[in-house]
């Protein structure tokens, strides 16, 4: 039996007979490329099925309706995966990334990351502290225990290397120290790695970029969707958004009575579309323009995969408009602040006493050479935002939020 590929692929694709590999060798699977094995340990692992009770933007018990890390990470797999076939690009890889690119993140979305960082930084101000893309890896390269011969998932190269989409330089060049030449090589110092050929190594794989475009357009778009539902956006505000309120005018055009939440869904469509479209020609005329052989090559040359310049300030203004109106809003920086404190004290609580880490083997992990924080900000940042709130509650005898 062969894998099954789901149509042909551009020269220019990640080709799965020619990946890179696993960290630990494997005998294929019978049935299924390397990409479609990592797509399907990944959604069988215990940190994908946390994602559904993470925050996005807003905090789980704010609303059952607004987007959290699970939800999120379908919708950038579903985009993923239709510019990709339109591109002749692996899906599979596509959506194999898409689906973990979020693993790594604390509960309640960036505010948890910043808290742990500052925890980390505090104990050990040269260390590594906490990057959300690098705890994606460490999910699903030592975090997973599920598999009798390794930890982690024992993903493929390219999978892996699409998962740590940003990295710190000092991060990038630990990473290079276990890994030499390895997923953190285009984030590191020329300095680093002895491999000449690695020298113009700067961008994953273009199903890599794809996948990070996406995570943009898809936040983006529900970001506002959510913005509107929670009360905290207006449609009237949105109006000073160029690309929103070029396609809130053209759904008009086409439906003059339109309002409301039918009139937002209907401009979200049309502006999730012309992205998606903007960004397949974009990136089909800037990969002809290349000339680059094959995915291997592909690597040396700059990002390939973007939107037009136009469509790339557009989205840049929405995203500032984003950040000035919704992240910054009083009430979502209110909970975000009160959100930070649930971390901080979750983490010097178990600190103070490690055993309250209930079915954590914390002993073992510290003879095994992980500082006592490390193990701390893992077990903290796997948490979902209920069960961080719990804890909370349980070890501190107040409430996480105000009801
Ligand atoms: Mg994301």
């Amino acid at each position: 039996m062969q894998p099954v590929q789901a149509m042909s692929l551009a020269r220019y694709a990640c080709d799965p007979a020619r990946s890179r590999g696993r960290r630990h060798p494997e005998l294929p699977a019978p049935t299924r490329s390397v990409f479609q094995r990592d797509r399907d340990r990944i959604v069988h692992c215990t940190a994908f099925r946390r994602l559904v009770y993470k925050t996005q933007v807003f905090l789980n018990h704010e609303g059952d309706l607004f987007r959290t890390r699970l939800t999120h990470s379908l919708e950038v797999a579903q985009l993923g995966r239709s510019i990709a076939r339109s591109l002749q690009l692996n899906e599979d890889l596509v959506e194999a990334i898409a689906l973990a690119h979020d693993l790594g993140h604390t509960p309640f979305g960036h505010a948890g990351q910043d808290a742990l960082h500052a925890c980390l930084k505090a104990l050990d101000a040269a260390g590594a502290g906490f990057e959300h893309n690098m705890q994606s890896l460490r999910v699903v390269d030592s975090l997973e225990e599920s598999y009798p011969g390794f930890n982690g998932l024992n993903l493929s190269f390219e999978t892996r290397e699409g998962i740590l989409k940003h990295c710190s330089r000092r991060n990038a060049e630990r990473i290079e120290l276990r890994e030499p030449g390895g997923v953190a090589r285009r984030f590191a110092g020329p300095t680093v790695g002895r491999n000449p050929d690695w020298a113009g190594w700067r961008q994953p794989v273009l199903e890599a970029q794809l996948t990070n475009l996406a995570d943009e357009i898809a936040y983006n778009a529900h970001d506002i969707d959510d913005g509107v539902r929670s009360g905290l956006l207006t449609l009237e505000q949105l109006e000073e958004v160029t690309l929103f309120s070029r396609f809130r005018a053209e759904a008009l055009g086409h439906h003059p009575v339109l309002q409301g939440r039918r009139l937002l869904f209907e401009a979200l469509r049309r502006m999730l579309s012309e992205q998606v479209y903007d960004v397949m020609n974009a990136t089909r005329a800037a990969v002809l323009a290349s000339q680059a052989g094959g995915f291997e090559d592909i690597c040396r040359y700059g990002p390939l995969v973007s939107f037009t310049p136009d469509m790339a300030s557009q989205s840049g203004e929405l995203k500032k408009f984003l950040h000035r109106n919704l992240y910054r809003h009083p009430q979502v920086v209110q909970t975000t602040e009160a959100a930070k404190g649930v971390v901080r004290d979750l983490f010097a609580a178990y600190l103070n006493d490690p055993a309250q880490m209930v079915g954590l083997a914390y002993s073992a992990q510290v003879a095994a050479g992980r500082t006592p924080a490390r193990v701390i900000a893992d077990y903290v940042a796997g948490m979902t935002d209920r069960f961080a709130t719990r804890e909370y509650q349980r070890l501190t005898g107040r409430k996480a939020f105000a009801e």
